[in-house]
Order: structure tokens, then sequence, then C-alpha cells
């Protein structure tokens, strides 16, 4: 399949693109927009993952190793759990890195070393609000060929976050910057604008906007809304809690595709471009606003560019509300009170969205999409439900390993003085 940027001047195969990262011409390499599928998707995430993704990959350099691709990507579940007989969890942080980024960042692990030649090293550049580095980090992990600098804002990702993305080591460099999230995604986007540097370094990027990371995040929302459908439960609508726009943009194309998807809905915490987006049609990028829920931190969402080049009518397309930090504190301690559950606060930011619905009526089925485990946020979650998380065996692992990160200013030199 070719794929073609958002800017209009730049065509490449997927794989090319996957290589590329951000499109030459400055915008983002969009998915092709493939017909829905009327047939059977297959009985579980790995074959759903496959026939979703094959067909992007039709005529593609890879194209007979997308199940190969899918296999080393999905290797954990993404499953639902029920609340009540109108709402689930969509569980999607049960891989190593505690967060739904880990199916993104392995799949485009696992693509990229198929890619890459042999006796080069690429250099994988990466900005994070907090979990976009580990899972990038830990995919790319030990994998010969490669060197991953991730940078983060200082302050602004939570003490085991920033634990976390230190505790790899080996070919995995993490930069603490005196700065913002978008800050860093700009840093990374100079570095990726420069020719020179690009070529001689082999850069390129891992965060959201690579289409490696994008398409497969379609699959749980694939896998989930079958699950529905087999156990005849009405068709289920999505909220997904929102920063850059990449796993809400995944559930809008599997509907594309033709899954059983009702509405898709963001949840943004203070950092609200997207819910003004979603109503008005204008985008009007911000800044950042530091919130409790600070993986979507994020100002100026980079792939509101590709909601608008595919959706031109977006306000018919999503839904979205937000929540600030004293709904996202109550959402939390509502959780752990009424299901005795720990949910972090990205996803309380989606419960909360949900409560005002269902205050005003709504009788749908709803999925929640539970970005990450309570765990990585128990200085924030803990107070607040006057109880220990416990932590899930892989991040109680990196949280016992040494941590050691670099300081970095904010500025794009910076980050070209240490890549050299
Ligand atoms: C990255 C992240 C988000 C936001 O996802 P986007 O794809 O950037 O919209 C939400 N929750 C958690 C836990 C995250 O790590």
């Amino acid at each position: 399949m070719i794929v073609h940027s958002t800017r209009g001047a730049s065509s490449a195969s997927l794989s090319e693109a996957i290589a590329q990262g951000l499109a030459p011409d400055g915008g983002l390499y969009m998915p092709p927009q493939l017909p829905p599928r009327a047939i059977d998707w297959g009985p579980d995430l790995r074959t759903r993952a496959t026939n979703l993704l094959a067909p992007y990959f039709a005529d593609d350099a890879l194209s007979a190793h997308v199940p190969a691709i899918v296999a080393e990507a999905f290797n954990f579940d993404a499953p639902l759990r029920w609340l009540d007989e109108r709402t689930a969890l969509l569980e999607l942080f049960h891989g190593p890195t505690a967060a739904f980024k880990d199916f993104g960042a392995r799949f485009l692990a696992a693509t990229l070393a198929r890619l890459v030649p042999a006796g080069a090293t690429t250099t994988v550049l990466v900005a994070t609000s907090g979990d976009t580095g580990a899972a990038v980090a830990s995919a790319f992990h030990g994998r010969p060929g490669f060197r991953v600098v991730i940078l983060y804002p200082e302050g602004r990702v939570s003490p085991r976050q920033a634990h976390q993305l230190g505790a790899f080591g080996d070919n995995v460099q993490a930069c603490r910057v005196a700065g913002t999230f978008d800050d860093c995604q700009a840093m990374v986007k100079t570095a990726l604008g420069n020719r020179d540097l690009v070529q001689r370094h082999r850069l390129t990027s891992a965060n959201s906007i690579s289409l490696g990371r994008l398409l497969p995040q379609m699959a749980y929302y694939a896998h989930a809304a079958l699950a529905c459908a087999k156990a005849e439960r009405a068709l289920p609508s999505f909220i997904v809690p929102t920063g850059n726009l990449g796993n809400a943009f995944a559930c809008l194309l599997a509907r594309e595709r033709g899954l059983p998807i009702g509405r898709v809905m963001l949840a943004t915490n203070a950092n609200r471009a997207l819910v003004a987006l979603a109503a008005t049609g204008r985008y009007e990028p911000s800044k950042t606003i530091a919130t409790l829920a600070n993986a979507m931190d994020v100002g100026a969402p980079s792939n509101a560019e590709r909601l608008l080049a595919r959706f031109p009518n977006v306000q018919r397309v999503i839904d979205a509300d937000w929540a600030d930090d004293e709904a996202i504190r109550e959402a939390i301690r509502r959780a752990h009170a009424e299901h005795g559950l720990a949910i972090c606060p990205h996803t309380a930011c989606g419960m909360e969205v949900l409560r005002r619905r269902r205050e005003r009526g709504d009788t749908d089925t709803w999925v929640v999409a539970a970005t990450a485990h309570a765990a990585k946020f128990d200085t924030v979650v803990e107070p607040i439900i006057g109880a220990p998380v416990p932590v899930p065996e892989p991040l109680a692992r990196l949280l016992a390993s040494p941590s050691h990160s670099m300081p970095m200013s904010a500025d794009a030199a910076a980050l070209m003085r240490l890549l050299g």
C-alpha cells in the first residue's frame, strides 16, 4: 500500500513510511482508506490483528512478515473487565511497561528490526510525556542495530515513570529535559527535519506520529468490539483517554474498517484543545498544562493534523469531554469505593466523562480504555484510595534496577550535541 502525507507532497510504501517516521514534507503519513471487511475477523487478538493489519502491508517488502510481527507485538492480552451490564474497562496495561503503548511500541520495533540493514546503527528518537519512552525503550532494549534516545520533561512524569525510563541502560539513553513535553516533541521534530543528521545517524522517530505505532492500536478495539458482539451485548461505544490522539484515532480507524463500534469519545484532562476541536471543528493548539494525568499533558496534539485530514467533518465523527484534577481524584476514589478497583489518573478521565453521560441518562454500552496500570502512578492513587496498589511483576523488576538519566536543556542544539 502507498501512504501519503497529510501535507500532500510525500508518498511512500508503508514500510518506508514506518522507517521514516515523519514524512519528508513535514506532514504525517496517513493510513490508506480501506473498505470495510464483512467476513470473519478471526477468534483471538492475534488473528484479528493480523487480519486488520495485513491489507496495509499488501505489496510491501514486509507483507510476508505480518503474522510474525504481530506475534512479537501482541504477546499479552487486552481483556475486558465488566463493571456492570453496560460498562466495561478495556485493560490495555498488561504489557512489559504497564501501559497501552507497549502494543504500538512492540509492533514498531518488530517492524523496524526487519527493515534496517545489517551492520548499521539506527537511532530511535522519542519524546515522551511518560509512558511512550518506557514502552519504546522496552521494545528496543537489547535489539542489535538500535540506539534509543528518550527525551522526557523533568519533574512532569511520575517518580516511577522516571525511574523506569532510566532503568534500561545498554542501548537506551534517557534525557531529562528542562521543559515541557511539547518542548521535547519540538526538539525531536527539529532533529528529524535535519536531513544531514537524519542520514548520519539513521534517525527515526518512535512517537505516535509513526504509523508503526498507530495502526496496531486498532487491533484491541476490534478485539473488544467483537467480544461484545459475540456475547450478544449492545453495540459498544468507546471512551478513550486522549493526549496526542494516537490511541483514539486508531479506534476511529477500526470503526472505518467495519468493526462494530458505536461512538468514539475523547476524554482529556485540562488540556482541552481536542475538546474545542470536537465542539467547533477548529483546531487551536495551546500551551501545555500540567495535570495528574501527565501522559495526556499535550497542548498541541500532533495527530490533530491526521484527524482533520481524514475527517473534515470532525464534529460529527467524535465526541469529547474533559476532567480537571479534582474530578480525576474523585473518579479514582469512586472507582475504588464502588468497584474495589485502582485506576490510573488517565483512566479516571475516561470514567469521569462516562459518569457525566450516565448522570444525564445515557444507557448505552460504553467501554472505557484503561490506558495504564495504577501502580505507575502510586504517588497519586495510593493517598486517594488509602491502600497500596500491588505492582505488576514486569514493572516491579524495572523498579528494582538502578536508574540513570542525563540532564538536557530544552533546545534542539542540546539534542544535536548529544547525537554527535
Ligand atoms: C500516552 C497515554 C495516553 C494518551 O494517548 P494518546 O495516544 O497520546 O492520545 C493516555 N493514557 C496513558 C496512560 C498514556 O500513556
